[in-house]
This record gives structure tokens, C-alpha cells and sequence, in this order.
């Protein structure tokens, strides 16, 4: 599997005001969610699309006042978050200069950035963003890295953090000897993002120690965003409809940060509220 150029332009959002037009310059961005026509025409322009994932603490805890998660818990794949409903919305980045890093060299940095979104899901209903939901951004890709004891399985399947789009670089070594694994040779992505192992190309594995060769695995996935919270939420405006003030809700900003860095070290397993 090769590595595609963009041949696309990027999907335009869809459309809420007939009166946008393409801006060709990126301009000053005040708060854009204070107007809904002007974030209206913004999101048309700007939008990127997301994949929201809600999420909930893991209820696999012995009780709420001992909050002690089950160790190895298959529910939450011992994150202590459940994942419980995912939807597609559009939103901008602002306010950070991740947005200018972006659209100059088409990379983003780490760090924390500012996330608008409307207050409806394109479907018309409510959108809300809490702490740990993930927001993920499936027409981008980024390289990240993953260190990974190998583990027998009947299927020979492994799972890395994130779906896997394309595998750069797996190596692994052992006894002072460095291996290396070819995507095709060694092992095959699936459709799904996993890594399943060609039978007979596995790395070792200690049955004594219960340990597998580490591999440390360069790939691409798309980015994941963790929602640090809602900034600026719930506000709400008065607007005149027919000569009668009504009330609306404004679009919203998040403070998210990039999910990123991997290994057992991260992970949010006690306590999980905050
Ligand atoms: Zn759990």
C-alpha cells in the first residue's frame, strides 16, 4: 500500500449561507462564534470535518466511593474510558498557531489548540463536548510511534493505539540482533487498521516469561484530539424571529489536546473523573 498524493480537493462542509464565498487568504480571526452568520460562513470555508467520540468513565469499579478500576479491563482496553457514541461534525481551529502551522506546511504541532463547532450535529441534533471525548479527523494523517511486545493469538492479529493507515518502519531488537518487518512480507494491515502477522514471520515469544519481542512500530493514523473542556459553553443570545425574541445557543469552543504520545506510561486508569 502506497502512500497517496492529495488528488482531492478537500471535502467542502456543508453548505449554511448562500452568502460565502472562497476567501483565497486566511483572515484575522476574531471570535468567530460570537455571530452565528459569520461562523455559518467560516465553517463553510474552513471547516474540517471531525469524528466525535463520546466517552464515559469506565463503570468496570468496584464502587464510586473506591474508585479502584479492575486491572487489565477488556471494556475500556484499560484506558478507564468508554467510548459509547460517535458522530460527524465540522469544525475550525482557531486561535493557536497550530491553525497558521497548518495551513503553511500542512502539519500540525503538538500542544493544545481551540476547537469551534456549531451547537447541532449536521443531523440537527444537539452537540455536546465533555471532558476525554475524542475527536478524531479521519481525511488527515499523521506519523506517530508505538513500542509493542508481541502476542500470540490464534488470528495472529495485533491492535496499535490507533487504526493503522500505513506502516513505515517495524523493527525489533533482540539479543543485541536488530530485525526488521515488511508490510506484505512479514505482516498485512487490515482493512480495520490492525496488524495480522504472516504465519511463520512472527517476532519470538518467551512462554516461560510470557514476554514478546518488543517492536517498535513507526505508522500513520489519523489525528486523535482529547477534549480538555468547553470553553465558553452555553452561552446563549436573544435573536428577534418573527418580532419574537427567542433564544439560541452559540456556537461553542473546546480546549483540546493532541492524544499522542503512546505507551503503558499513558494511560487514564485511576482516578477517571477528574
Ligand atoms: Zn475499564
Amino acid at each position: 500500500m502506497s502512500m497517496d498524493k492529495p488528488n482531492k480537493p478537500y471535502p467542502t462542509p456543508p453548505a449554511t449561507s448562500i452568502t460565502s464565498t472562497q476567501s483565497p487568504m486566511p483572515m484575522y480571526l476574531p471570535d468567530p462564534s460570537i455571530k452565528g452568520i459569520s461562523f455559518d460562513q467560516l465553517l463553510n470555508q474552513r471547516g474540517i470535518r471531525f469524528i466525535h467520540h463520546k466517552a464515559i468513565p469506565c463503570m468496570n469499579v468496584q464502587s464510586t466511593d473506591f474508585q479502584a478500576h479492575e486491572p487489565d479491563c477488556p471494556f475500556c482496553d484499560d484506558s478507564g474510558i468508554i467510548f459509547y457514541e460517535s458522530k460527524e461534525i465540522h469544525g475550525i481551529f482557531q486561535g493557536n498557531s497550530i491553525e497558521k502551522t497548518f495551513e503553511a506546511h500542512g502539519v500540525w504541532e503538538t500542544g493544545t489548540a481551540v476547537v469551534t463547532f456549531p451547537t447541532e450535529y449536521p443531523d440537527g441534533t444537539q452537540a455536546d463536548f465533555n471532558t476525554y471525548d475524542k475527536l478524531e479527523m479521519p481525511d488527515f494523517t499523521v506519523r506517530l510511534w508505538e513500542l509493542k511486545g508481541y502476542e500470540p493469538r490464534p488470528d495472529g492479529i495485533q491492535s496499535l493505539r490507533y487504526p493503522v493507515q500505513k506502516v513505515e518502519y517495524a523493527s525489533s531488537i533482540t539479543d543485541g540482533v536488530q530485525k526488521f518487518y515488511m508490510p506484505g512480507v512479514d505482516f498485512n494491515v487490515t482493512t480495520d487498521g490492525n496488524i495480522q502477522w504472516i504465519p511463520g514471520k512472527e517476532p519470538s515469544y518467551n512462554s516461560a516469561l510470557e514476554r514478546g519481542e518488543v517492536v517498535g512500530w513507526a505508522y500513520f493514523a489519523n489525528p486523535v484530539y482529547v477534549v480538555l473542556q468547553s470553553l465558553r459553553e452555553l452561552r446563549i443570545t436573544q435573536e428577534l424571529i418573527g418580532g419574537v425574541k427567542t433564544a439560541r445557543r452559540l456556537p461553542q469552543q473546546i480546549l483540546v489536546r493532541r492524544d499522542f504520545m503512546v505507551g503503558s506510561g499513558e494511560k487514564i486508569v485511576n482516578p477517571v473523573v477528574p
